[in-house]
């Protein structure tokens, strides 16, 4: 029997970089806010002198329990889908500022392209370069309607970098706050490289500080100190925005949040119409809980979005037979491989120091910034280098042809250690009928409710594609000068084991139409005015850029949504 608590006004899911912007926003206005996160208290102190591989990289210490809680993988619908027990191709963060405390700090907007990808691709290419069951929509806003969010996310984060440097991105209201990183001899070969083919290399949007800043809020954070060990890492410094050195603290402040750790949301509570509060367990007593609020925020990334509606009976469930429901719709990953990787047997580039975003990245092959009339895709890739710092167990890259095991193997490892540079691609991922999220029907979570399931496997636009962007990538490094290339320009089916990226979007898309999506554009549940689905879940397909900077944005732009609706007391925001 649950213990009822009493009402408050707003409820915030999950305390990542959504719960955290949405937390920060709606108490400096005054708002009493409860935000429940199932993992536990977190602070930059927890980070000092701990470059510890074992325990963060191959232990996963800031990830989700899969013991607890995980999701369920089939490639297509004729196979039965089985339980994800050990982390592969992506981590879920667990614990206060959830996945953004061991992110890489890599933020770069989507393109004004991406917010309009059908009406953009119809008027240049015509309908049929969309192919039959790719559902790809408008986003039902424009870049230039999100630009004062992106921009808001920017200057809080302190994103360092010039955006002069790239000529195709949409139309920026101001500069980035903080100047570039360093540019590396690697990053510099690359440069010069990606320069003489005619290309537009600049140096990555980065949340890792390339100096000293002080944001709007009032928060000051130190540089980065290039150390190497960022990503699956919390940053000992602060230098890497987070949301518990940024926003989190900003919230605690105004003294109108109240943050409970270890309690776990089961259910949004609901009458068909509002939702009413949400159930949540505390996972180390097991003591059950019913928090009632006048206004629900999911916050909980992709997975916990869409399984929270779906366990708890809200909005049309998607039927990928007829197309036709809108939750779990349009689950969209990253397309990976086609990269290029040069062994340089006579130089050393000192790759031991790095950062999370610290890399340079050419912007000619994402989105439709090329024409696409004789190419069997649509939309593109990032091109990049990035120096993320070779940690002494995690990263040992050796020319093809050497054993993996024994004295060969110890050798070429320590030659190539500092010899070793990658040009990779990062590619969009289009939404298809048969890609989706529901229910599992076997496997249960710790709590007794079904597993979230996801179908999803590479198209053949997925195949063109790394075969395009291989052929770029093996381009620029050529010109790099190595001793020696490896790459592979084939794309197999999607396998769930080897780490890609904890890109996962779709399930709770954002729109115009109620009938094709299931918020609004500021992530107000249609069919449940008081319900905020906040994160990549609203993201219709996924970009060839990194999703925070645009999941950010969106969510300055509902907690202003929340903001109007606690004001106007009911009815949809417009
Ligand atoms: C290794 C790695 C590197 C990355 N690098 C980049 C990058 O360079 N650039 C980029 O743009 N993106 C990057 N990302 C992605 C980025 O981290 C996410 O886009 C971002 O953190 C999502 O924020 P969120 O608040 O939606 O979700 P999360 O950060 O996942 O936060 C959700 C929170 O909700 C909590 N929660 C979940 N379920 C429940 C529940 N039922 N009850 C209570 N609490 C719950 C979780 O514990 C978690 O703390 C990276 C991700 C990973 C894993
Ligand atoms: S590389 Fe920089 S931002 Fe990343 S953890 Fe180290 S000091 Fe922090």
């Amino acid at each position: 029997m649950a213990t009822k608590l009493p009402s408050v006004p707003v409820l915030i899911v999950g305390m990542g970089w959504m719960g955290g912007i949405l937390s920060a926003e709606l108490t400096k206005q005054g708002v009493k806010v409860v935000a429940l996160e199932r993992g536990k208290p977190r602070q930059m102190e927890d980070y000092y002198m701990v470059h510890d591989e074992l325990r963060y990289f191959f232990r996963y210490e800031m990830m989700q329990d899969l013991s607890k809680e995980t999701i369920t993988f089939r490639n297509t619908e004729k196979m039965t889908a089985v339980p994800m027990r050990e982390f592969g191709s992506f981590l879920m963060g667990e614990g206060l500022g959830g996945a953004g405390v061991h992110w890489n700090g890599q933020t770069l907007r989507f393109l004004p392209y991406d917010f309009e990808i059908y009406t953009k691709t119809v008027e240049r290419y015509g309908k049929r370069k969309i192919p039959e069951g790719m559902t790809i929509q408008d986003w039902g806003i424009t870049y230039d309607e999100l630009e004062p969010y992106f921009d808001k996310f920017e200057k809080m984060a302190g994103i360092s970098g010039d955006p002069e440097e790239n000529p195709l991105i949409g139309r920026r209201s101001s500069p980035l706050p903080t100047k570039p990183m360093i540019r590396t001899p690697a990053l510099k070969r690359f440069e010069e490289a990606a320069k003489k083919l005619g290309y537009h290399p600049y140096m990555m949007p980065s949340a890792n500080l390339s100096e000293n800043y002080t944001n709007p809020d009032g928060i000051t954070r130190a540089a980065c100190q290039y150390c190497g060990f960022c990503e699956r890492y919390g940053c000992e410094y602060g230098a890497k925005a987070d949301p518990v050195v940024t926003v989190i603290p900003v919230a605690q402040q105004t003294g109108n949040l109240e943050l409970r750790s270890y309690s776990n949301v089961t259910q949004v509570l609901h009458d068909g119409k509002k939702a009413r509060g949400v159930l949540y367990t505390n996972t180390i007593t097991g003591e059950q809980f019913e928090q009632p609020a006048d206004v629900v925020i999911l916050a909980g990334y992709v997975f916990t979005n869409v399984k929270l509606l779906l366990v708890s009976n809200i909005g049309k469930k998607y039927d990928p037979a007829t197309g036709k429901g809108v939750i779990g719709k349009n689950y969209a990953y990253q397309t990976g491989g086609g990269s290029a990787v040069g062994f340089f047997d006579d130089e050393e580039f000192n790759l031991y120091a790095g950062a999370g975003s610290l890399g340079m990245e050419v912007p000619d092959f994402n989105g439709d910034n090329f024409d696409h009339t004789d190419v069997n895709f649509i939309h593109g890739s990032g091109i990049r280098i990035s120096q993320t710092g070779f940690r002494p167990i995690a990263t040992n890259s050796t020319p093809a042809g050497t054993k993996q095991w024994g004295k060969a193997f110890k050798q070429a490892s320590i030659k190539y250690a500092n010899r070793v540079l990658t040009v990779a691609q990062q590619g969009s991922s289009m939404p298809w009928r048969h890609h989706y999220m529901d229910l599992d029907p076997t496997y249960k979570d710790v709590y007794g409710l079904p597993l979230l399931r996801i179908t999803f496997d590479f198209e053949e636009q997925d195949r063109q594609l790394v075969k395009f962007m291989a052929a770029k990538t093996k381009e620029i490094m050529q010109e790099m000068g190595p001793t020696s290339i490896g790459s592979n320009d084939q794309l197999g089916p999607y396998n769930i084991v080897p780490y890609q990226s904890t890109h996962n979007t779709g399930g709770a898309i954002m729109g115009a139409d109620p009938s094709t999506s299931a918020v609004n554009s500021y992530l107000q549940m249609w069919d449940m005015e008081n319900l905020f689905v906040v994160g990549a879940s609203a993201f219709p397909h996924n970009s060839g850029y990194n999703p925070t900077c645009t999941v950010g944005a969106l969510a300055y732009r509902a907690a202003e949504g929340i903001a109007k609706y606690l004001k106007q007391g009911s009815g949809l925001v417009l």
